[in-house]
């Protein structure tokens, strides 16, 4: 279980062998474009990655808003030659049953995307995990937590906690310059209807 801070992140994953610096394989669930052109600077900045993207966000309705996001991820990894892997199966019923069961929607939905991720992982020989989503600073990084931590439990990989939220403002610049497309809502078709009534999500940061 490792927390970071800016502050000692550059060297607290480096490894050598000799001279040479060995990079740790790090699976970075993406839920969009414009967040991963924020991340991607600042986790490059303060660690040695070898960086593979993992887009499952089933949560995004409807399936139309779902492609959008991730052809334009696609387009930008590929422009980039980053690596990308994408579950492009679109399981819509059992994510509305995953999310409309649970008391709080949000906190079932982060829980299902990291708990692939880290399965992912496992499978696939990562030593660590993160998420973009933890570059907004509209949701709600205790839970983000909890959620990562939870699909950490008894596997391999580790998540990582960190919080992106100050290069925010940059991915926005970046991603309004690439002119990539940025989505209007959270994902789920209830947060599509919640920003027209100015409802909050129960994933949505608290405010004080
Ligand atoms: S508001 Fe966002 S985080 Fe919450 S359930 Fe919907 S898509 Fe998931």
């Amino acid at each position: 279980m490792q927390t970071y801070g800016h502050a000692f992140f550059r060297t607290g994953n480096t490894k050598f062998i000799g001279n040479n610096i060995i990079k740790e394989k790090l699976l970075l669930h993406v839920c969009c474009a414009p967040c991963l052109v924020g991340v991607l600077p600042s986790l490059n900045r303060n660690g040695n990655f070898d960086i593979t993207c993992f887009f499952y966000n089933p949560n995004i309705h409807p399936y139309k808003e779902n492609r959008k996001r991730l052809d334009c991820l696609k387009e930008y990894c590929s422009k980039r030659k980053i690596d990308l892997e994408a579950d492009e199966s679109y399981p819509l019923e059992q994510n509305l049953r995953t999310l409309l069961n649970a008391d709080n929607r949000c906190e079932a939905c982060f829980g299902d995307r990291l708990e692939q991720t880290a399965l992912y992982a496992e499978d696939n020989g990562y030593a660590y995990f993160t998420t973009t989503l933890l570059i907004s600073p509209y949701q709600n990084q205790i839970l983000l937590e909890k959620a990562g931590r939870t699909a950490e439990k008894g596997r391999i990989p580790e998540f990582l906690f960190i919080d992106f939220r100050n290069s925010y403002r940059e991915s926005i610049r970046i991603s309004r310059e690439l002119n990539l497309y940025r989505q209007s809502y959270c994902g789920c078709i209830m947060s599509e209807r919640d920003r027209y009534l100015n409802i909050r999500s129960p994933g949505e940061r608290p405010r004080f």
